[in-house]
Order: C-alpha cells, then structure tokens, then sequence
C-alpha cells in the first residue's frame, strides 16, 4: 500500500490495525507448516516462485515446475473465504475495492494458469494442515502418474 495513494485509508483505529495484525500471523503459520510437512515427506518444490504469464507474474506459494503444479496457501481475510472473509467495519469502500480485487485477480491468475498448462491448487488457511499434505500429495502422485 502506498502511503501517498488518495484511497489509503487513515487513520486506522488501534482494533483495525490489531485485526491486520492478526491476520498477517495466522496468514503465514498454515502455509510454513505444509511445506514443512512436505519436505519431511521427501517432496521438493519451489516457495514463492514466480512464474511470468505474458505481461503478468503471479507467485504461488508452492510450485512444483516439472510437473507444472501451482499452489496457493489462501489466507482467509485477504482472499475472503466464504466462512472467515469478514470485510472490517472501518473504511468499508477502501476494503470492499481492495478485497474484491484481490478475489478478482485470485481468480484471473488461476485462469490464465491453466490456459499456460499449469495444474493448480487452492486451498483456504483454515483447512487443516494434515488434510491439506494430504490433498497436495495425491494431487503429486496423479499428476506424476499421468505425465510420466
Ligand atoms: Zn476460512
């Protein structure tokens, strides 16, 4: 966010700044957690690996590049999962443009994804870390299995 942007919002009441913070750790906890879980599984993959699709990049959280598997850890506030995507209450019209475009973008990048032959995977925060190895490892056994 830029600061200096008209639509920044300010001030940002002690709560809002405090839910944000909330968010960011429980953002970032499910997604260390599968791919500590992966790589004890023996699996090796990419972090954050940008991938160049025409004139955008998108960086999925996990990418397998032989088999072309793109994951995304998303987080349940920035991604506004149908069950926790709560918008807050402060600066409505400044959240409700921010989160949409990200669903928007979210939806755009898968799209073109699969249109560059990528397989992709998303999965919320809020699904268990056990399941989601779980899903990402039988999705890495198909995708080996029909490809090699
Ligand atoms: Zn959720």
């Amino acid at each position: 966010m830029n600061p200096k942007d008209p639509n920044y919002p300010k001030p940002l009441s002690k709560a809002v700044v405090a839910v944000m913070k909330a968010n960011k750790r429980a953002n970032t906890k499910p997604e260390l957690a599968i791919r500590a879980l992966l790589h004890k599984k023996g699996l090796r993959f990419r972090k954050d690996f940008p991938i160049k699709l025409g004139n955008r990049r998108c960086r999925p959280d996990i990418v397998f590049t032989r088999i072309k598997l793109a994951i995304f850890i998303d987080g349940c506030f920035w991604h506004q999962c149908p069950e926790h995507g709560h918008k807050p209450m402060a600066n409505v019209e400044y959240w409700e443009r921010k989160l949409t475009g990200n669903v928007e973008r979210d939806l755009a990048d898968t799209t073109l994804l699969r249109a560059n032959g990528w397989h992709v995977l998303r999965l919320w925060e809020h699904v268990p870390v056990q399941e989601a190895v779980d899903f990402i490892m039988e999705k890495v056994t198909v995708i080996r299995g029909t490809c090699s």
